[in-house]
C-alpha cells in the first residue's frame, strides 16, 4: 500500500495502527511538511550508481524519497517499535534495507563495506537525532568510512556551528574537525512546523562535502583534535586556562608556544584558525618532547 508519510491524519492513522507513541528520548520529530524530503534527495545528486546511508528513517518520510533517487538505500534505526512500521510503509521499496540497532554501537565501516557493494558512491542523508548530532557527525568524519558527502537536517544553532568559520564566535571543536575533512554548507532552514511533534527549536538542512586533500599539514591527528577538543571545552577560558587545566601542560609552556606563533597570552579558543591550531599543536608536541 502506498501511503502519503506527510499527510497529518494519515500519518496518525499509521502510528495508531501500530500503538507507537513518540520516544523524546531517542529524538523523535517525525518530518511532515511535503517538500523538505525531495529537496534534501535532490541535494544529494545521487543516481542508480549511489549507495545511501540513512540514519534513523522514523516511519520513513525520508527514505521514500532516497528510495527514488539512489540505487540503494540502508538505515539504521533504533527503535524496535518502528521495524513494523518501516515493513508496511517502505513495502514498495525494492531497494531498501533495515538495518536494526545504534547508530553509536553498530560498525558502519562494516556496513558500508558489505552493503553498498557495486555502488561507486555511498552518501548519508538524514534527519538526525538532535540529541547524538555532534557525536555522530564526529564519527562520520573521524573514521573516514568511505562516504563523500553528508546531507543532514540538524537543530539551526548545530547547523551554524558545522558551518562556522573558524576564528569565530561560532566555531567550536566540531568545526574544526569538518573544516579538517571537508567543505560546508547551509543548505535551507525548516520551522519546528515542519515536524510531528513540532521541536521547541528550529533546523536546518546542511551539505558536508569530504576531500582528502591535505590542505592542512598535521603531523599527528590525535594530538591536534585533543588539543582543539581541550581548547573549547572551556571555551570562556584563555587558551593558557583551558589548556593548562584539560592537558598536561603548564601555563609556562602555553604562553611560550602562543608567543612563538605570535599570539597574545589572552587568546581564547575562539580567535584561533585552523593554521594557528595546527602550528600551536606543532609547538607544544615539540616542547615536550624538549626539541
Ligand atoms: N527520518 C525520520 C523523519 O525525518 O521523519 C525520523 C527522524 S527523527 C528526528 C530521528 C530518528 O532517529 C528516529 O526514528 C529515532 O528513533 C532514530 N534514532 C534515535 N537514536 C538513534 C540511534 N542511536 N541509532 C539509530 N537511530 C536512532
Amino acid at each position: 500500500m502506498s501511503y502519503n508519510l506527510c499527510d497529518y491524519n494519515e500519518v496518525n492513522k499509521i502510528l495508531k495502527k501500530y500503538g507507537f507513541t513518540f520516544s523524546k528520548a531517542m529524538g523523535q520529530n517525525f518530518l511532515i511538511n511535503p517538500d523538505v524530503c525531495p529537496a534534501m534527495a535532490q541535494e544529494l545528486g545521487a543516481d542508480e550508481h549511489t549507495g545511501v546511508l540513512e540514519i534513523g528513517p522514523g516511519i520513513g518520510v525520508l527514505t521514500k524519497e532516497l528510495c527514488k533517487v539512489a540505487g540503494k538505500v540502508v538505515a539504521v534505526e533504533l527503535d524496535k517499535r518502528l521495524y513494523p512500521v518501516l515493513e508496511d510503509t517502505l513495502s514498495e521499496c525494492d531497494n531498501f534495507e533495515l538495518v536494526c540497532g545504534d547508530v553509536m554501537e553498530l560498525d558502519l565501516s562494516e556496513i558500508i563495506n558489505t552493503h553498498f557493494d557495486g555502488m561507486t558512491s555511498v552518501k548519508v542523508c538524514a534527519n538526525l537525532p538532535y540529541y547524538i548530532t555532534s557525536p555522530i557527525i564526529m564519527t562520520l568524519l573521524e573514521s573516514e568510512f568511505a562516504i563523500d558527502e553528508i546531507v543532514v537536517m540538524v537543530q539551526k544553532e548545530a547547523a551554524e556551528r558545522l558551518c562556522a568559520e573558524m576564528g569565530t564566535r561560532k566555531a567550536g571543536a566540531v568545526t574544526a574537525a569538518v573544516r579538517y575533512y571537508g567543505v560546508s554548507e547551509v543548505l535551507f532552514e525548516v520551522g519546528r512546523e515542519s515536524f510531528m511533534p513540532s521541536p521547541k527549536v528550529d533546523s536546518a538542512v546542511i551539505k558536508i562535502t569530504l576531500s582528502s586533500s591535505d590542505e592542512f599539514e598535521i603531523e599527528d591527528k590525535k594530538a591536534f583534535f585533543a588539543l582543539v577538543r581541550a581548547a573549547f571545552s572551556q571555551r570562556r577560558k584563555t587558551l593558557v586556562n583551558s589548556l593548562s587545566s584539560a592537558m598536561p601542560y603548564s601555563k609556562g609552556d602555553v604562553t611560550n608556544a602562543l608567543k612563538k606563533i605570535g599570539l597574545s597570552e589572552s587568546v581564547r579558543a575562539e580567535k584561533m584558525t585552523m593554521e594557528d591550531f595546527v602550528a600551536l599543536t606543532k609547538i607544544l608536541s615539540e616542547q615536550a618532547d624538549g626539541k
